[in-house]
């Protein structure tokens, strides 16, 4: 190794100058949705669950291990069951409150075809659960209602039964936001991320609005390049045929093992998916009214738990359970972007250029950060 010299600067400096060009910009929403996690264990497990198909056993598999999921980040999970011939099909849904009745959706479906569907739909899911859990702590005005759909694959069933119960008069619904594939395709051009209007219904001017501010947020919050889109072929079309304001989030990139056995984990690119799921995040945060304060942002490190320290052979974390660990540059981009378990904590920093850098380690739902100088 050469001579790498790297210098511990103060902790919780200043943070992160994003690049900004749009008027949406809130410094704390900026550091918050740096919490979502590492996709690697969620998108692991999704895949060794299976063809989630009608018939096969990964189907209701999955939505059970979802459900699990939510409620150990503190939901109670409804499962709206409907029949498809003389198979049962189940939509999970689940809310988060705020403080008006007026809600925002956000669906994804879950099931696949033709293989486990870890891009289509397992980043969607991904997204769903991490924005679900990340917004769960969150004070807002608007109600979330999160719906994980089923059947979306056979004609979007699963979708089109929860419209049908969804009692107009009753439910105020501001708009419902569909994600569908999100993952970047490993070795495709992954910079760039879909923003998608309804350009057919009586809603289009509002639905266009809607992804235009969308838009913003992606340039304003991410590195990804959003890109205006029709909204097409899934579960957002249903809201929209019963007229309700619809947007929803795409990659750019195309993924060429969609809907067959090839749709597995190696093909999904992280860095792009990460992005996604923030800028996602981001929109919801800031359409949903909600009240990030200082004091939500970052736990503060501790020396026997969680924390990063900078040494002159790289980071040394210390951390006792799986983490996440995302560096930026000064300018916000992010650089480097890791999943490990409690036993691999030092990060090699040789392939650094000279400059100042936040690291941002993840655990359990917890975060801290830290700056530091690279100088070789
Ligand atoms: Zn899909």
């Amino acid at each position: 190794m050469g001579k790498l010299r790297i210098l511990l600067l103060l902790f919780l400096l200043p943070s992160i100058g994003f690049q900004s060009s749009a008027q949406i910009f809130d410094q704390k929403i900026a550091d918050y949705i740096l919490k979502v996690e590492h996709p690697l264990s969620f998108l692991q497990k999704l895949e060794n669950l299976g063809v989630k198909e009608i018939k096969k056993p990964g189907l209701d598999s999955t939505c059970f291990w979802l459900k699990k999921m939510l409620e150990q980040v503190g939901y109670s999970v409804k499962i709206q069951n409907f029949l498809y011939g003389n198979d049962t099909l189940r939509n999970l849904e689940f809310t988060k409150k705020g403080s008006s009745d007026s809600s925002i959706i956000i669906g994804a479906h879950y099931d696949s075809r033709g293989g486990p569907g870890v891009n289509d739909n397992g980043t969607g899911d991904f997204a769903l659960y991490q924005i679900a859990k990340l917004m769960n702590g969150v004070k807002s005005k608007y109600t979330l209602k999160f719906l994980y759909f089923s059947g979306e694959e056979i004609d979007y069933l699963g979708s089109r039964q929860f419209v049908k119960t969804l009692n107009k008069d009753s439910v105020k619904i501001k708009f419902m936001l569909n994600l569908d594939q999100l993952g970047g395709t490993v070795g495709e051009d992954n910079t760039g991320i879909k923003c998608e209007r309804d350009e057919i219904s009586s809603k289009k001017a509002e639905s266009n609005e809607l992804a235009i501010a969308m838009a913003k947020i992606y340039s304003s919050y991410t590195n990804l390049n959003p890109i205006i889109t029709p909204a097409y072929s899934s579960d957002y079309l249903s809201f929209r045929d019963s007229s309700y304001l619809i947007s929803g989030i795409y990659q750019s990139s195309s993924f060429p093992y969609y809907h067959s056995q090839n749709d597995l984990l190696k093909y999904v690119e992280f860095k792009s998916l990460i992005s996604a799921v923030q800028g996602a995040l981001a929109f919801l945060l800031h359409f949903s009214k909600s009240e990030i304060t200082a004091g939500t942002v970052l736990d503060t490190g501790d020396a026997n738990c969680l924390n990063v320290y900078a040494t002159d052979r790289g980071l040394i974390l210390s951390v006792n359970s799986n983490y996440s660990l995302l560096i930026f540059d000064q300018m916000g981009r992010l650089k480097y972007s890791k999943f490990g378990s409690e036993i691999d904590k030092n990060v090699a920093l040789d392939d650094f250029k000279n400059g100042v850098y936040f690291a941002y380690l993840n655990s359990n739902g917890k975060m801290v950060r830290n700056k530091f100088l690279v100088q070789h």
